[in-house]
């Protein structure tokens, strides 16, 4: 036994798609420097561990080791491009059993060092009986907002209120944290509870099951600021887990550090910026999976060249196919498309005077920290929900219609660029929101306490 947790193995199970494994790492990053007697054992598929290496920008630290897990794709088996739920729904049904495989490589590799404690993405639900069989604690990391967990702590609820509003658009009091929501912004798999309709149906089981597991866990930690969140959503959440904890937005490092050139900026982004004029550069990007239909990347194309500010666009190549024809050569000089952006350090420099975004729930945050305002244009899940959120707080407008037509993208990219009272409004809101996170990221802030009680709580020799 020993206080600095030196028998302690702590074995981290990712769920290796979309933004899932960077806040995980760097959680389990952060806890390894804080804690380097203990031995982290990270576990994802290769394809994962591949992209967290291509973007990650700081070497492991000395005790927490990196392994491969299967991703339940059979051999030979052919994924359908373009299909994301299919390879979701593979690596589900393999998971509890890759990851039995993968933590027995890991205690052969530590020199038999046995697993003490797991902690893993939320979505992975079966961590849940595998910590109880065996004997170790549980320490699940909820990726999403902590307005989204409500939504499927409510779901039952929520599913009952929506049936009796006959699909209803009005706010939903009723559900804790939830009244600045409309039906319509909530993920589509709570308010189908039950009749799995969903493209992932394996997903949706695990996501169901969310409400029923997470209270048996020795701590829930949240990828947010408490102070960010209204009282009445933390409380409430605070008495359904036996303890919750918020150590802060895990994509963002503050303050932030410079960049090392060469490391995951390949393309030369910050360089390019550093050349533009303040606020003045349009950032587009939709994340790790998400995608419009075709013919709103090509309108937003043709919006992008009629409002001509200088752009960066973080574009998947496979989506270069949609854009007009001759759309690059014509904007050659107006900006840079890449496969790949740095983006939390995009969206902190000086420069970039607008992101449009899925509101994806780490772009909404990055933006907000980088003081950026937003033109939003929800795809799927989680979306509508944040950027919910930013409409509450005046600092982002959602797409005219809420689809990309080059009108109404024209006069929103006006709206939010210009210096008008409107602009202007949304960038002092901005700022002061900005100032809280940097308060709460604080020595005095809530996350630096919860961050010391998760650290002692994995060094700790007691389950309990
Ligand atoms: N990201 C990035 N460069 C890109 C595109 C995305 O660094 O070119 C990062 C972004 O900073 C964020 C994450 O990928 O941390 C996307 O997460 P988000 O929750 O916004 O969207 P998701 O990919 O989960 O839909």
């Amino acid at each position: 036994q020993s206080s600095s947790g030196k028998n302690q193995h702590v074995t981290v199970l990712a769920f290796s798609f979309g933004s899932h494994p960077w806040p995980l790492l760097n959680l389990t990053s952060r806890l390894a420097l804080a804690a380097p007697d203990v031995s982290f054992s990270f576990l994802h598929t290769a394809k994962s561990n591949q992209k967290l290496s291509a973007t990650s920008e700081a070497h492991l630290p000395h005790k927490l080791k990196s392994y491969d897990v299967a991703d339940g794709v059979p051999e030979g088996h052919v994924l359908t491009p373009g299909n994301p739920p299919e390879e979701v729904e593979l690596f589900l049904e393999a998971a509890p059993e890759s990851f039995r495989k993968g933590m027995d490589m890991a205690v052969t590799e530590t020199g038999q060092q046995k697993i003490t404690c797991i902690l893993n993405d939320a979505f992975l639900v079966f961590g849940c009986d595998m910590a109880a069989d065996m004997d170790v604690k549980w320490v699940p990391l909820y990726v999403p907002a902590p307005y989204d967990l409500s939504a499927h702590i409510y779901s039952a609820l929520i599913h009952e209120t929506y049936a009796k509003a006959c699909g209803g658009r009005e706010a939903h009091d009723a559900i804790p944290g939830l009244s600045v929501m409309r039906f319509g912004d909530l993920p589509q798999e709570i308010l189908d509870q039950g009749n799995h309709s969903n493209s992932s149906p394996i997903l949706a089981r695990a996501l169901h099951r969310i409400r029923e597991v997470l209270p048996r866990a020795n701590a829930v930690v949240m990828n947010s600021f408490q102070e960010l969140n209204s009282t009445i959503l933390t409380d409430n959440l605070k008495s359904k887990f036996q303890d919750i904890l918020y150590v802060g937005f895990l994509t963002l490092i503050v303050p932030t550090p410079p960049l090392p050139p060469s490391h995951s900026d390949a393309t030369g982004c910050l360089p390019w910026l550093d050349e533009q004029k303040p606020t003045s550069v349009a950032y587009i990007s939709f994340g790790t999976v998400a995608a419009v239909p075709p013919h709103e990347f090509a309108a937003l194309a043709e919006a992008l060249e009629a409002a001509v500010p200088p752009l960066l666009w973080s574009l998947r190549e496979n989506f270069i196919a949609f854009l007009p024809n001759g759309f690059l050569e014509r904007t050659r000089k107006q900006g840079k498309i890449v496969p790949w952006a740095p983006q939390a350090h995009v969206l902190s420099h000086k420069v970039v005077g607008v992101f449009v975004t899925h509101c994806g729930y780490h772009s909404v945050f990055e933006s907000l920290f980088g003081e950026v305002p937003m033109i939003c244009r929800p795809i799927f899940g989680d979306h509508k929900m944040n950027g919910r959120i930013e409409d509450v707080w005046g600092i982002g407008v959602r797409v005219e219609g809420g689809v990309f037509r080059k009108k109404g993208m024209v006069k929103s990219l006006e709206l939010v660029l210009g210096n008008d009272q409107h602009g202007r409004r949304m960038r002092e809101k901005i700022r002061g929101l900005k100032e809280l996170v940097v308060k709460a990221a604080g020595p005095d802030g809530i996350a630096s306490k919860d961050f010391k009680t998760l650290l002692e709580l994995i060094i700790s020799t007691k389950i309990t």
